[in-house]
């Protein structure tokens, strides 16, 4: 099963995306590894990527997915796989799209992680993090024995810049105009499923095995 994960920054969809390749034994793709997998070990392709990167350039869609080709080619993808952090855009959902039909392939599954934009800035505005020791707590879910103090190290607990509900809603904005045009095209296309992700991250996997049979 070739599947592609979809879903606003801090929906869970990574954690998602690891549960369904633990599961279902395929491997679990996220573009940013496969970069600094080839740029690693010098490939063509990775060479010629970090050209780009060096500049400051975003890497060119055709390059990306050409990168993304070679690695679901591996032994280890011929049951599938779970893309995650691509495509990110329509142009690249094209360019992936016409490059799977030129191998007589397809994606099998959109899966669409939804949660609405005031419970993602939520979540994130309840995590908190020692700049020191890197442990990450949240006030709701894992939060720290004494409030304010980091368990593992005793320092000072923050919130991250990252995390902070200005950063969120920018960053969900770009989603928005971005990646969520991601979900008409997928559903056009008949392979689109969306599950509710605003549930226990056990219950939202249960909708996704259901729908993974
Ligand atoms: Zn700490």
């Amino acid at each position: 099963m070739k599947i592609i994960m979809l879903g606003a920054p801090g929906a869970g969809k990574g954690t998602q995306a690891k549960m369904i390749a633990d599961k279902y034994q395929v491997p679990h793709i996220s573009t940013g590894d496969i970069f600094r997998a080839n740029i690693k070990n010098g490939t063509e392709l990775g060479v010629e990527a970090k050209k780009y990167m060096d500049q400051g350039l975003l890497v060119p869609d055709e390059l990306t997915v050409k990168i993304l080709l070679d690695r679901v080619a591996k032994d280890d993808c011929v049951n599938g796989y779970v893309l995650d952090g691509f495509p990110r855009t329509i142009p690249q959902a094209e360019v992936l799209d016409k490059a799977l039909t030129e191998l007589g392939d397809k994606i099998d599954y959109a899966i669409n992680v939804d949660v609405p934009d005031e419970n993602i800035i939520k979540r994130m505005g309840g995590r908190r993090a020692c700049l020191s020791c890197g442990a990450t707590y949240h006030m709701e879910h894992i939060p720290p024995k004494t409030e304010g103090t980091c368990d593992k190290c005793g320092q000072e607990l923050v919130l991250r810049d990252d995390d902070k509900p200005e950063t969120v809603k920018n960053r969900l904005d770009v989603y928005h105009k971005q990646t969520q045009p991601l979900i008409d095209f997928y559903s056009d296309k008949g392979v689109l499923k969306t599950v509710d992700g605003t549930v226990d991250m056990k219950e939202v996997f249960a909708a996704i095995c259901a729908i993974l049979g």
